[in-house]
């Protein structure tokens, strides 16, 4: 097969090697993008999507039981409500399909070459892809490695069989009588209730003795509440054992010594996922690490000249969306602009019921940073527009400085808040102050109004609480 020459080469066309890519070809820059899966990455075909997918049929689903059972203030009434797990899963399908088809489309408008197959570097400037019809040698200027994560596995509960990780989980055509599900992470959370609310009979057992570690207290405890409500069990400060002898059950060791044998048709185990920094053939240059992952500078380089790194296989926070700014910003480099990483906060949202939100600093990291701040915190309780929704639970907080009232944080947990991520982005990264956001006219009814009430709470004087 003839070589092929080229400016920028993408490896992974996940979210953070497909937006590089689009961008790169955007700007008239020679690029090629090698995957060996399907555009999109884990984000598209195994991830975000399909998860949120799943979570909000999940949720409409439990909605209808719960007016089935008549547990419906609202007066509406349904009878007998049935999921058909295969249909639903067909439809999620439906979607992430379009998407990588709509990614596949964007790289070709941009000009971007597609070669599927699975990349390894000969040297820093070569690289040899397995493709269908033989070995396709790729020469270029400039390489971005883009190769992802994959789930972390347990050695006393290796994937196969009933032990299942979050792409199991996702492509699951029967509702599972009891799910065991390890670790109470972002997946963990958000598929274990996702499952409670499809009628699984759901236990989660957690090594630390929280949920969610990521979070506040404040912000993880109407989560805690929601899991009390469907009937899920949360084993905190928990080992996990292994499977029973007759592999029906997960065997684990609570934090005061007491053993239990969790009865499972499905152990699902979502304790972290690791850096792809193997099978690309790192080993034929010399790239330096940073723990696990690989190391970069505020321009997404490695060690090695003209190589670039970009998404999960360079570090935490392990989100699309920090992958997807970096994949742009190394396009753009390459191309010549002047551009280095400049961000003031990566948004992080977990997609359990109800939703948390955090952008930028929590009380607690402002407070251990040396801040003096002020905190305003309003309840979506006394907001009309969830009132309106049945949606009463949780609150909007603002973290401000206390000398010049500079934002520094904005979390948030209620249904539906993932929304106003952006708005609590655009604040932090535009600077806003708590007079910013107190004299930006909110529209009535919305829970954004929340958001202008907890700084107004924070300057002294909220008004509808
Ligand atoms: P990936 O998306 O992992 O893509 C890497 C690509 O590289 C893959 O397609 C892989 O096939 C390819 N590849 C690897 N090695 C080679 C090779 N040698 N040759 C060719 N191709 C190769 N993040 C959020 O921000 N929000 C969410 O709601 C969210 N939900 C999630 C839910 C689940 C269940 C999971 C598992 C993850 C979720 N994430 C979420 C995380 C998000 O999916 C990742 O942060 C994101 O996909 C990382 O993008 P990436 O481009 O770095 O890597
Ligand atoms: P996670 O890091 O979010 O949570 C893992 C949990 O497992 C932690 O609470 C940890 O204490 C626990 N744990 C670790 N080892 C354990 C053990 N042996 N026994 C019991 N508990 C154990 O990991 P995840 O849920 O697998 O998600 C992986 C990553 O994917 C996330 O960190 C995030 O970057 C990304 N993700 C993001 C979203 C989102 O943005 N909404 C959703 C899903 C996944």
């Amino acid at each position: 097969m003839k070589e092929i020459t080229c400016k920028l080469l993408v490896i992974g066309a996940g979210p953070g090697g497909y937006v590089c890519a689009i961008r790169a070809g955007q700007l008239g820059v020679d690029t090629v993008i090698v995957e060996m899966a399907k555009p999109g990455g884990t984000c598209l075909n195994i991830g975000c999507i399909p998860s949120k997918a799943i979570i909000h049929a999940a949720d409409d689903f439990a909605k209808t039981v719960a007016m089935a059972a008549g547990k419906n203030a609202m007066g509406i009434k349904a009878d007998n409500p049935a999921i058909d797990l295969a249909k639903t899963m067909a439809w999620k399908d439906g979607i992430t399909g379009r998407l990588t088809l709509g990614v596949a489309g964007l790289l070709k408008k941009a000009g971007v070459k597609i070669v599927v197959g699975r990349a390894k570097f000969r040297d820093g400037k070569t690289v040899a892809v397995e493709t269908e019809t033989g070995e396709q040698v790729i020469r270029a200027e400039n390489i971005v490695i883009a190769t992802g994560s994959a789930p972390v596995e347990l050695p006393m509960l290796p994937f196969g069989g009933k032990v299942i990780s979050s792409t199991g989980a996702l492509s699951l055509t029967e509702v599972p009588q009891k799910l065991a599900v390890v670790g109470a992470g972002y997946i963990g959370l958000e598929l274990g209730l996702a499952f409670a609310k499809l009628g699984t009979k759901v236990t989660i057992v957690e090594a630390l003795d929280r949920i969610l570690p990521l979070y506040d207290t404040q912000l993880t405890q109407p989560v805690a509440k929601r899991l009390a409500a469907l009937g899920v069990e949360v084993l905190l400060g928990t080992k996990v054992k292994g499977m029973s002898s007759n592999g029906e059950a997960l065997l684990a060791e609570t934090g005061s010594g007491e053993e239990r044998r969790i009865a499972a048709d499905r152990i699902l185990v979502t304790v972290g996922r690791k850096p792809v920094t193997e099978g690309w053939g790192r080993e034929e240059l010399e790239l330096d690490m940073d723990g696990r992952f690989l190391r970069i500078d505020e321009q997404c380089r490695t060690s090695m000249r003209g190589i670039y790194a970009v998404g999960d296989v360079t570090g935490e926070p392990m989100l699309a969306h920090r992958a997807m700014a970096q994949g742009e910003m190394v396009a753009e480099i390459v191309s010549g602009k002047r551009r280095s990483w400049d961000k003031r906060a990566i948004p992080a949202v977990c997609f359990t019921d109800p939703e948390i939100v955090s952008v930028g600093m929590s009380p607690d990291e402002a407070r251990a940073a040396g801040r003096e701040i002020k905190i305003g915190q309003f309840p979506f309780s006394a907001n009309g527009r969830a009132m309106t929704l049945s949606t009463e639970e949780g609150f909007v907080r603002v973290v401000a400085r206390a000398d010049n009232h500079l934002v520094l944080g904005i979390q948030g947990v209620g249904v539906g808040i993932s929304e106003l991520s952006a708005a609590f982005s655009l604040a932090i990264e535009m600077g806003a102050r708590l007079e910013d956001l107190a004299g930006t006219i909110h529209a009535h009814p919305t829970q954004s109004e929340a958001f202008a009430e907890a700084a107004l709470k924070a300057l002294g004087h909220a008004l509808h609480v």
